[in-house]
Parts: C-alpha cells; structure tokens; sequence
C-alpha cells in the first residue's frame, strides 16, 4: 500500500515511498522546477538567469573578498 500524494509542481499523483527519490516531486525535473521558481522569485530574474550573473558580476566589485576602504 504505497501513499499517494501531489507532485507539488504538476499535480501527477505519485506514490510517496522510498522508491521515488524526488518525493514529493514526480521527479527530478519536478523538483528542479520548483526549486528553480524558489531561486527565481529570490533573485528577481525575469529572463535569462546567465543575464542576471553577467549583471551581477559587473555591478560586484572586482577586487576579491578583502575591501580595503
Ligand atoms: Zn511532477
């Protein structure tokens, strides 16, 4: 008897057992999707993510983690 439950990011009822590695997710890429939608809200990327690392870097100071003021 394997409980069944939602894959949160499609809605496939899966069975929520050991067998399934991604669990709650239906699989990895379900698990991806979501926690790519989590990183996205978080970083506010509206297109391509590589964009947002480009600007990111740019915008970043060059010199490396010791700032000397
Ligand atoms: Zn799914």
């Amino acid at each position: 008897m394997a409980l069944k439950v939602d894959c949160p990011t499609c809605g496939r009822k899966i069975g929520f057992s050991p067998a399934n590695p991604w669990r709650p997710f239906c699989s990895e890429r379900c698990k991806t999707v979501d926690l790519g939608a989590w990183a996205s809200e978080a970083y506010r990327v509206a297109g391509d993510p590589q964009e947002d690392v480009v600007g990111d870097d740019a915008a970043a100071p060059v010199s490396p983690a010791r700032p000397h003021s």
